[in-house]
């Protein structure tokens, strides 16, 4: 039954008289705009759906399409709100949020070396010990370690606590919500959280190893509505996937998830990140095979950023014809597969050549990321804090990030690949400091 549904954006005051009917049908998103509001507004509105069109659904859920995981099924309430940001952000110069990442723990089975939740770990020579695990224990046979070595005088972020980050996400326009970590199913309320989100307001996904997703885990996480559930890969090869995840077993563990996950009827993506060397091998293509194979809805392909454990490694930094044989690749196999899995890649996000003009670096611009003790950072990969939300509101952070000389403008490119930008605001931080670091400090 395909789904129809009327948006209205009053609770913008300029947007008042935009109105629109936007429904679901062969496989094409339809859009009529009620005569009455400015041409620009109009006009916009079927800019962004020209765009969504221009993908092919990856599923149907309930009548409505499923473009991308990061973007809620259209149409659908949290669907209209991400449109909302964007009328609102684009039009009217209001910077309004459309999604959030949330690390709920950083704890982890895993031992990553590029694990950006590192970053709450001191760098430069203190790195190595950071590395280490602080604190171990055994839980299901794994072992667990807190990765932010430095922060353990703070308890993370409580459950209330996060219901509170939660809601003012929310409040603040937000129609995505991302759990992160380390790994968040290592949190026994993880369903408790994902229940109380209001699924008109939001979509809730998670990024995880796999390591504790199996049926049982699966059915619950549907059971309280998540939407999406985003499994790691580091690589096709099964050896060098455990190797780089520091624990063995971790291969097996995603292919097991993957099939709890669609068996329990949850979307499915394939996380990965793309370094010079798997560029060069052309590891997203048998990647996407598995992916194909497995069944899985999306395939996201981030770089590998200097942040974390790496974060004194520009070295890793992709190289300019990395990231066009990326981009080259991906278009490849989007049109080899017909769309699904489709094949997301940060290249073409933040490159001229894909849409780094419609969406660029989304830190403090369409999204943000709060830290397992609550620091309000641009991205999970920027150790910068623009606050702790235990100490103020997420409203006044945002309003502060986004009058900052440099997160108040748009950037189209990623600035943590950025020479001027690492020169400017990662290279001052003191060597010896705790992560992520005051940007007022920076400032002054
Ligand atoms: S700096 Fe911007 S583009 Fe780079 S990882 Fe963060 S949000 Fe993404």
């Amino acid at each position: 039954m395909p789904a129809q549904q009327t948006y209205a954006f009053t609770s913008t005051a300029p947007l008042a008289r935009l109105r629109a009917s936007v429904a679901a049908r062969g496989g094409h998103v339809r859009v009529r705009t009620a005569a009455g509001a400015p041409f620009a507004q109009r006009a916009l509105l079927h800019l962004f759906f020209g765009f969504l069109n221009g993908i092919r659904p990856i599923a149907c859920i309930d009548g409505s399409y499923v473009h991308s995981l990061y973007v809620p099924p259209t149409p659908s309430t949290a669907n209209r709100r991400v449109v909302e940001a964007f009328l609102r952000r684009t039009l009217l110069g209001m910077p309004t949020p459309m999604a959030v990442t949330i690390a709920v723990t950083d704890s982890c089975q895993c031992s990553c070396g590029h694990c950006s939740a590192g970053s709450g770990a001191m760098h430069g020579r203190a790195t190595a010990r950071a590395v280490q695990p602080a604190f171990r224990r055994r839980t299901g046979g794994a072992d667990v370690h807190r990765v932010a070595a430095t922060q353990v005088q703070r308890p993370p972020l409580s459950t209330e606590e996060l219901r509170r980050v939660i809601a003012e996400s929310l409040d603040l326009g937000v129609g995505s919500v991302t759990f992160t970590g380390g790994e968040p199913l290592l949190r026994a309320d993880l369903e408790k959280l994902i229940a109380g989100i209001d699924r008109e307001r939001a979509t809730v996904q998670i990024f995880t190893n796999g390591l504790l997703l199996d049926a049982r885990r699966a059915a619950a996480l549907k059971e309280a509505g998540l939407h999406a559930v985003h499994v790691s890969l580091d690589s096709p090869d099964p050896r060098r996937h455990d190797a780089l995840r520091g624990a063995p077993g971790t291969f097996a563990a995603v292919r097991r998830a993957v099939a709890a996950a669609r068996s329990a009827g949850l979307l499915v993506g394939l996380s990965t990140y793309a370094t010079n060397r798997s560029v060069e091998r052309h590891e997203l293509s048998r990647i996407a095979r598995l992916a194909m194979d497995w069944d899985v809805d999306e395939v996201s392909v981030f770089d590998v950023i200097p942040t974390g454990r790496l974060l004194e490694s520009r070295s890793s930094l992709l190289t300019s014809l990395s990231h066009r044989r990326l981009l080259r690749e991906a278009a490849c196999l989007n049109r080899r597969l017909g769309g699904r899995p489709r094949v997301t890649t940060q290249t073409w996000t933040n490159s001229s050549r894909g849409v780094a003009w419609f969406i660029g670096c989304l830190a403090w611009n369409w999204q943000f990321h709060v830290n397992a003790y609550g620091e309000a950072t641009p991205c999970d990969f920027t150790p910068l804090t623009f606050g702790n939300v235990r100490e103020r509101p997420l409203d006044e952070i945002w309003r502060d990030a986004t009058t900052h000389p440099e997160w108040g403008r748009r950037r189209r490119a990623c600035r943590m690949q950025s020479a001027w930008f690492r020169e400017r605001y990662i290279d001052t931080i003191p060597r010896d400091a705790s992560l992520p670091y005051p940007i007022g400090r920076l400032d002054a």
